[in-house]
């Protein structure tokens, strides 16, 4: 059992083990990044080597992967944990995303809903369009190149006699945000779709 005491000593008494004693820095390593997952495995957090020891010698959490060197505790020496899986599930309320231009052009994936073409010029249209009443919503919105854009000009699809290619919907509300803009680490990446990182 590690107490909060000697946790706080931890700093001051020096890292050693794995072969990399000197090139660990404590100070450092204390203070490292720590992806927190859920129960079922979905990421709800990022906390620090300290805090993910409390964690796991509390029982609340179990280690999946560690940085490497160790720490010394007054009586023991412990591990510095990169991944911990919480003991119990967390229940977050997940936002809808925020509707913007950049998130939309995310959901369509940077391809105009009436030709499919991936272009540089896009732009955000309101199928219905504004002066038609048609609402600034996840399901009136859609990304369209400029010439489409051009060519619907202020018409329902229907009127410029254009198909979407597919009904706009709000995205799913995406767990994995709260890891946007953050470094990735080499541990964490297993743990973490593809999608979030590209
Ligand atoms: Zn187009």
């Amino acid at each position: 059992m590690v107490k909060q005491a000697e946790i706080e000593h931890l700093a001051e008494n020096g890292a050693s083990g794995n072969g990399v004693a000197d090139a660990v820095d404590v100070a450092v390593l204390i203070r490292a990044p720590v992806l927190v997952l859920n129960l079922n495995y979905v990421p709800v957090n990022v906390c620090t080597v300290r805090r993910a020891i409390v964690l796991v010698t509390k029982g609340k959490a179990e280690q999946l992967e560690n940085h490497l060197g160790q720490l010394h505790t007054v009586s023991r020496v412990v591990d510095a944990p990169s991944v911990i899986r919480l003991a119990y599930m967390v229940k977050r309320p997940f936002l809808p995303r925020k509707l913007s231009k950049k998130e939309v052009f995310l959901r369509d994936k940077f391809t105009c809903q009436y030709c499919g073409k991936k272009a540089h010029d896009l732009t955000l249209d309101h199928v219905i369009p504004r002066r038609q009443h048609g609402a600034h919503t996840w399901e009136n919105v859609v990304t369209a190149c400029n010439r489409c854009n051009l060519r619907k000009a202020g018409r329902t699809p229907a009127e410029a006699k254009m198909r979407l290619g597919k009904t706009p919907r709000a995205p799913d509300p995406n767990p994995y945000l709260i890891l946007q803009n953050r470094v990735i680490l080499e541990d964490w990446e297993i743990y973490i779709p593809w999608s979030i990182r590209e």
